[in-house]
């Protein structure tokens, strides 16, 4: 049993990946426990190699879709493999991750009466036909598609939080996250920031698939982080779902040619198949979160990119050749 005075105990779940591991170093930074959870599918020990030694971080290996008994005060949820190569990989299991990783985490916050925030995604709304993309709207998602174990894995897992809200009276916060980038994307997860940083830095061809008129909206990660954290510390019930992302709205091919002005690379654009179900316009309304939150993006793209590109030539440059 822990005694009254210690910290609160705070569990990540994919703590070892992109977003969990800048989510550990701030709730670090804001004095907690911090328990992170992790079977290394798409995270890296050496996202969170600079945390094993603190005193108040702890790190367990294990996989969500079984369950685990913890003494927590809050739960982040963020397992689950995020990019189109990652999740297309083992589609069974990226289901089975989204909706049982969220059942037994629901059960253990429920059991724990711990708040308990979701890692949804602007995926639940599909290839979207309004936009920008409000909370109220439902989506529009290809159930039988490609991509629809991770839509769908997610859209469930949205029910499960709201269910247990209901029904358990759960206290819960579920977050619609837009594309997001950074220090520690993986360098090899496909998705279009760190592909293009990538290419552009080994000089490599820039692989824009379709024509590059598709659009996404690109928040760093130390913005949307923030939005986490203030979302869960709000005192008053608010299950949400709230949108968090930068409401910026670039083409891809746009974002090609600023990769390429900013490394100074002599890449070219080449065109390639366009996959299956890829939305062709993302932009989230942030209307929700600026209102409950105080939240928006601070960071400008120029500067998340240029921040982003300094830590993939420090990770090229370690590789051997
Ligand atoms: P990531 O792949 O870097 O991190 C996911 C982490 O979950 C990894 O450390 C991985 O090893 C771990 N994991 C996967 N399966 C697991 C399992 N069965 N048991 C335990 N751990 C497991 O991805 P990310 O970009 O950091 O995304 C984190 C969360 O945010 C995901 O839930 C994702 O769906 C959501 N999200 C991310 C974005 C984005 O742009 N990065 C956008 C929308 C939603
Ligand atoms: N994309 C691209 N080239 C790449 C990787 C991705 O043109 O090398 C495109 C992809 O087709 C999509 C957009 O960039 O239209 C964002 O892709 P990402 O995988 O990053 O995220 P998501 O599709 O999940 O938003």
């Amino acid at each position: 049993m822990r005694t009254y005075n210690e910290r609160r105990q705070v569990l990540v779940t994919g703590g070892a990946g992109f977003l969990g591991s800048h989510l550990c170093d701030r709730l670090l930074d804001d004095g907690y426990e911090v328990v992170c959870l992790d079977n290394f599918f798409t995270g890296s020990k050496r996202n969170i190699a600079h945390l094993l030694d603190h005193p108040r971080f702890e790190l367990i290996r294990h996989d969500v879709t079984e369950p685990r008994a913890l003494e927590v005060d809050e739960i982040y949820n963020l397992a689950c493999p995020a990019s189109p190569v990652h999740y297309q990989h083992d589609p069974v299991q990226t289901t089975r991750i989204s909706v049982l990783g969220a059942l037994h985490m629901l059960e253990l916050a429920r059991r724990n009466r711990a708040r308990i925030f979701q890692a949804s995604t602007s995926e639940v709304y599909g290839d979207p036909e309004q936009h920008p993309q409000a909370e109220s709207y439902w989506g529009h998602v290809n159930p039988i598609g490609v991509r629809s174990c991770y839509d769908e894995g997610k859209r469930c897992a949205e029910t499960l939080f709201f269910d247990y809200h209901r029904q358990h009276q759960v206290d819960i916060r579920v977050a619609r996250i837009f594309n997001t980038y950074g220090p520690r994307m993986h360098p090899k997860d496909g998705r279009v920031v760190s592909n293009f940083i990538v290419q552009a830095l080994r000089g490599e061809p820039i692989t824009v698939y379709g024509d590059g008129s598709q659009t996404r909206s690109f928040c760093y990660v130390d913005d949307l982080v923030d939005g986490f954290v203030r979302f869960m510390r709000l005192d008053a019930a608010c299950p949400g779902p709230i949108n968090l992302g930068n409401p910026g709205e670039y083409t891809v091919l746009q974002l090609a040619q600023a990769i390429i002005e900013l490394t100074g690379s002599g890449s070219r654009v080449v065109h390639e198949a366009l996959p299956q179900d890829d939305p062709t316009q993302r932009r989230p309304d942030i209307r929700l979160a600026r209102e409950k939150l105080q939240w928006q993006p601070t960071v400008a793209l120029q500067e998340g990119l240029q921040r982003t590109i300094a830590y993939f030539d420090q990770l090229l440059s370690t590789e051997k050749p």
